[in-house]
């Protein structure tokens, strides 16, 4: 018989999406005639940028002809894509080299196995509220979880705490579900401490193209010393619209390394390299095609056209709750939009009023930890008309 890994009995149900669903079902169910709009996904709804579709079928039909028929590619990536997003990079004046890009099906893979390099016995510090993937991959390879508040006093960017100590870190800006992003300032004051403990940063930076300041850091190594303490997960899912079509890319500096318990210094590229190699067998030629159109001019021009509609969208919500001086964070540099539920309502109470009186569905903050329980997510991810209407339906509530 098998031991199993019960670190998964620990891991909590999902509860949060399948409950609001039991919920928005049961209500449709009873009130047939109403029409339910939906701002709570956390997916995109516009289609591929014309520019991509061409490429993925330059791919497709290289596919079908011996004399460029694609194997097996590169655990780590084509070359082609690798240096295209160094270029990208480059255009908003990060210094990143390709052999230190690695591509991917996407960022939830990558930083659920970045746990992989890290031993249990870690201190890890997790936000609250959080994106679940890095509570629960780091529950089901058994490590200890400690949380950082995030709440409205810090306008949910937690800071280090100089007196206490972690080994790893989780951040995310953009922020989801927050919305919030971090400026320069603040994600140095990271980097120093990270340096200063001898810690990694694991920085999400998914949402990094809805970014419009150009003052505030797409890349955690927009910070000088970066590339001694941090790792960067990123996607094309919400640049470009890939939440179906799949590809990600995670950059892992070749000067982050730390001495194991013999002294051996160990690199984390060439761990990361070692666990791609073995376990993975790169991204799809045809999807690295497409990928690549992304990052063309015309393939950039065209994914901003896209994001501007989703920004659009946010606007037209943040406007709203200003309007009737409810509080929120995100909406401007993030398709997030996050505010507290009025008259300090629990989430879940806000969620029933909300799908009962005005038929919007979002998403209760409580479902992303403690520090959400009075707070409430809504997307820019749904189309225009919707989204106004929403609106014009909250209107009435608040
Ligand atoms: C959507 C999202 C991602 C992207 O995940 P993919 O697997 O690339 O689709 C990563 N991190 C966060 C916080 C996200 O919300």
């Amino acid at each position: 018989m098998p031991k199993l890994n019960e670190n998964y009995l620990n891991v909590k149900d999902s509860y949060l999406f399948a409950e609001i669903a039991r919920r928005v079902n049961e209500y449709a169910a009873a009130h047939p005639e109403q029409k339910i709009i939906r701002l709570g996904i956390g997916d995109v709804t516009r289609p591929l940028a014309p520019n991509v579709i061409a490429s993925l079928h330059e791919g497709v039909d290289a596919m079908g002809s011996s004399e460029t028929f694609m194997g097996y590619g590169p655990e780590q990536g084509y070359a082609f894509l690798r240096d295209a997003i160094s270029a990208y990079y480059k255009s908003y004046g990060v210094d990143v080299d390709p052999s230190e890009i690695f591509i991917s099906d996407g960022a939830k893979s990558d930083t659920g196995n970045i746990t992989e390099m890290f031993d249990a016995d870690n201190t890890i510090l997790v936000p609250d509220p959080v994106y679940p993937v890095y509570v629960d991959t780091n529950i089901m390879s058994g490590k200890n979880i400690t949380y950082m508040s995030g709440n409205a006093d810090n306008a949910f960017l937690p800071m280090p705490d100089p007196n206490v100590h972690a080994d790893v870190i989780y951040l995310c800006s953009p922020n989801n579900p927050t919305g919030a992003v971090y400026n320069k300032a603040q994600l140095k004051e990271w980097v120093d401490y990270a340096l200063r403990e001898h810690a990694v940063l694991l920085f999400d930076a998914a949402y990094e193209a809805f970014i419009t300041d150009p003052e505030l850091p797409r890349s955690i190594f927009a910070i000088e010393g970066a590339k001694e303490c941090a790792i960067e997960f990123c996607s094309l899912s919400k640049t470009a619209g890939f939440t179906g079509t799949r590809c990600g890319y995670t950059v892992v500096p070749k000067a982050l390394t730390f001495p194991a318990a013999n002294g051996t210094e160990m690199s984390l590229h060439a761990m990361w390299n070692r666990r791609q190699s073995t376990k993975f067998n790169g991204t799809s030629y045809i999807i690295q095609k497409g990928a690549a159109a992304v990052f063309t001019p015309e393939g950039l021009a065209q994914c901003k056209e896209n994001i501007a509609y989703y920004q659009e969208n946010a606007r037209i919500i943040a406007q709203t709750l200003q309007k009737h001086g409810v509080r929120f964070f995100g909406g401007v540099h993030s398709p997030y939009i996050w505010f507290e539920c009025p008259q300090q309502m629990d989430s879940w109470d806000f969620f029933d009023k909300m799908l009962h009186e005005i038929q919007v569905v979002g998403t209760p903050g409580a479902g992303f930890g403690e520090n959400g329980k009075y707070f409430f997510r809504l997307t820019a991810f749904g189309d225009r008309e919707n989204t106004i209407e929403a609106m014009a339906r909250m209107e009435t509530i608040l």
